[in-house]
């Protein structure tokens, strides 16, 4: 019998006990803290777009607006932020539930052709008011796919809407097919993304550029995380190129239902 290597291995258990519950209390602590820098980020996302269209409610009650087109005008902004929040609940809303373990797809097996055709003419009158112009190379590819329609559509909106906000003067939609697989490519000709950041850019709240993004784009940066996570849902994948200060190209493919 010897005590003093009963003792040696008790120590020595006891100690890495210590080691595991610092680290657990460690980790709760920065998950607690990301949390509260989620919960913080949010409520300032949600706060920038609707204090602007509080300001333009009460810009247009007090008549500020002596033209038609300046009445427009301020029409479109207030329209353009509420779409923003609502892009914004949307992520959130995948985000979450995701976490959580409750997000589910309605798939439906879709003609691409139809789908896209349908969604595009919605946003070309997004576009009709804008100095960017909407290419889109058609006729688009018609093939059958499953998917949810409205996700499918939030997956498109992210991908615009981001193009929308970085390029100079035009972005560009295609389809092509490969593998039995549809491809959506969007393109812009705008700032572009340095490599570096390229591996990290689907990580949920990164951004390249988070005080210019955040402040001049209003952005969360859970736009492409939300893409990713659903692309892949649909037993899809995203893939990205981009040159400095030529643009930016995201192609999403999905597999085509034979
Ligand atoms: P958000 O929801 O804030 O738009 P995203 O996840 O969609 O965030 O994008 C993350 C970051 O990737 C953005 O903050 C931006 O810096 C960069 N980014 C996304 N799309 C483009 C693009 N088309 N051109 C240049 N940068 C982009």
């Amino acid at each position: 019998y010897q005590p003093d290597n009963e003792i040696g291995e008790f120590c020595e258990e006891f100690d890495k006990m210590r080691v595991r519950l610092r680290d657990t209390i460690m980790e709760q602590h920065e998950l607690e803290k990301g949390r509260k820098r989620l919960i913080a980020s949010i409520t300032h996302d949600l706060r920038t777009p609707l204090t602007s269209i509080i300001g333009y409610v009460e810009a247009l009650q007090d008549g500020i607006a002596k033209d038609q087109n300046t009445y427009e005008q301020y029409l479109g902004t207030i329209h353009e932020k509420a779409e923003l929040l609502n892009h914004l609940i949307d992520d959130l809303s995948v985000y979450t539930k995701q976490e959580l373990g409750e997000f589910t797809l309605n798939l439906e097996r879709i003609n691409s052709g139809r789908l896209l055709n349908h969604y595009f003419e919605h946003k070309t009158y997004e576009f009709k008011f804008s100095n960017i112009k909407l290419i889109l190379r058609k006729p688009f590819i018609a093939t059958y796919i499953n998917v949810d329609p409205y996700r499918f559509t939030q997956m498109l909106d992210n991908l615009i809407s981001n193009a929308k906000k970085y390029t100079r003067s035009q972005i560009v939609v295609e389809t092509t097919v490969r593998n039995y697989r549809l491809f959506i490519t969007i393109s812009d000709d705008g700032t572009g993304i340095p490599q570096d950041y390229l591996q990290n850019l689907f990580d949920p709240f990164f951004m390249v550029n988070k005080k210019k993004d955040q402040r001049e784009k209003g952005g969360s940066g859970l736009g492409l995380a939300i893409v990713k996570q659903l692309i892949e849902a649909h037993e899809g994948g995203i893939d990205v190129t981009s040159t400095i200060d030529q643009g930016s190209s995201f192609t999403i493919n999905i597999p085509i239902d034979r």
